[in-house]
């Protein structure tokens, strides 16, 4: 009975205005209606991502938009440089290589964002200008790290070199803090299952002015990926092929729910429920640790959390979705088995926090860990000194 506890960060879950506006029929795609939905919803986005250019949205999951930035800014044989934050930037790095780019891979430990020193260093050390793209991950989604953006940016400033800034935020567009024109980022990555509060298959590229202008010349083979079929057509509030219309109405509902709470709030709203979720895993104590090991870089999107060598995450996260109904997130590949993440992102209110940190904390309890039971009270004292 009651309703199902999906606390993984991403797919998260949809306001019932979403899921309504998801239910309407499905219109024609080349109509007037369709039109004036169009031109909405394509000068809606440009806010969330703190951008006054265009936003290319793409009937695809994250993966897609991943893609569409790589190959419509580079060519065959282009140097990237990437940073090994975590699961996700080792995928997308592994994208770019199999799409033809030579790739910098900067190892990490899984625990770290990027670090900008490290940024700086890599480019100051090829004045040559060989390296095309600098690409982030900005919220590691399997290690809940942020990585500074603004300070990657200024450390490109400061060797002056011109490579792209290309960033991923899949899992914190509309959650956390993101300025794509003022950190002067090239290429955005988004994703419409987390922060936007919808199901999964759209996906998103902002695009700078400079990565248009390399888009011209950019050699990578693409097609149904190319910028400039969608932006032509977009420009009188079309698309090129047949978009998906259903998920544009859900799209357009969320875009209405974060513009009445206001982007500030939203952030802030994110950013105090990790505090509270921070606070409810220190009272635990029992050896859990958060895998994020630099305060400034904690995500405010879902905290990972790393038990005790002799415990495995998996069977605690069965056990809670045996007994309690919740999904949380599952450590991936480095992290399998060692940590669990718990997902407090997009439509997610106190109560909400209150009853996943009920459930993980019964569920540690259930597994045997030596926790103490103030977790879930420490979360409560910590939404009220900070009571909104
Ligand atoms: C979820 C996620 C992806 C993958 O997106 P898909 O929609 O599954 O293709 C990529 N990067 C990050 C940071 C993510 O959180």
């Amino acid at each position: 009975m009651g309703r199902h506890f999906l606390q993984i960060p991403g797919p998260t879950n949809c306001p019932d205005e979403v899921l309504r506006a998801l239910a309407a029929p499905t219109i024609d795609h080349r109509g007037p209606e369709f039109q004036a939905l169009g031109r909405r919803v394509l000068e809606g986005i440009r806010p969330v991502f703190g951008t006054g250019n265009p936003v290319v949205i793409y009937p695809a999951s994250g993966t897609g938009a991943w893609e569409a930035a790589l190959v419509n800014t580079l060519s065959p044989g282009d140097r990237v440089l990437c940073f090994e934050t975590g699961h996700f930037a080792t995928l997308w790095q592994r994208m770019a290589t199999e799409l033809g780019l030579v790739v910098d891979f900067v190892p990490g430990d899984w625990r770290h964002g990027v670090d900008p020193a490290q940024v700086e260093e890599r480019l100051a050390a090829d004045p040559a200008g060989e390296i095309k793209a600098v690409c982030c991950v900005h919220n590691e989604t399997s290690t809940g790290v942020t990585s500074r953006i603004a300070e990657v940016r200024a450390a490109i400033d400061r060797t002056g070199h011109p490579a792209l800034l290309l960033v991923d935020t899949i899992s914190s567009l509309a959650s956390i803090d993101y300025r794509h024109d003022e950190w002067g980022v090239d290429v955005t990555v988004a994703g419409s299952q987390k922060g936007l509060m919808l199901p999964p298959g759209l996906s998103f590229n902002a695009i700078s002015d400079k990565a248009l202008a390399a888009s011209e010349h950019a050699g990578l083979r693409r097609s149904y990926w190319d910028w400039r079929p969608i932006l032509e057509t977009n420009a009188n509030g079309f698309f090129p092929y047949t978009p998906a219309t259903n998920l544009l109405y859900g799209l357009e509902a969320s875009l209405k729910l974060l513009r009445e709470e206001g982007l500030k709030n939203v952030f802030a709203r994110h950013d105090r429920h990790a505090r509270a979720t921070r606070a409810a895993v220190r009272a635990w104590g029992g050896g859990l640790e958060m895998l994020c090991q630099d305060e400034r870089e904690y995500s405010s999107s879902l905290t990972a959390i790393l038990v005790p060598e002799q415990f495995d995450a998996d069977e605690i996260r069965r056990i809670i979705l045996q007994r309690f109904d919740m999904s949380l997130g599952a450590g991936l590949s480095k992290v399998a088995g060692k940590v669990f993440r718990i997902g407090h992102l997009g439509a997610f209110e106190d109560l909400t926090l209150i009853g996943t940190l009920g459930g993980v904390q019964m569920g540690l309890q259930l597994a045997g860990l030596p926790i103490d039971t103030g977790g879930v009270n420490a979360a409560l004292e910590s939404l009220r000194d900070e009571s909104q």
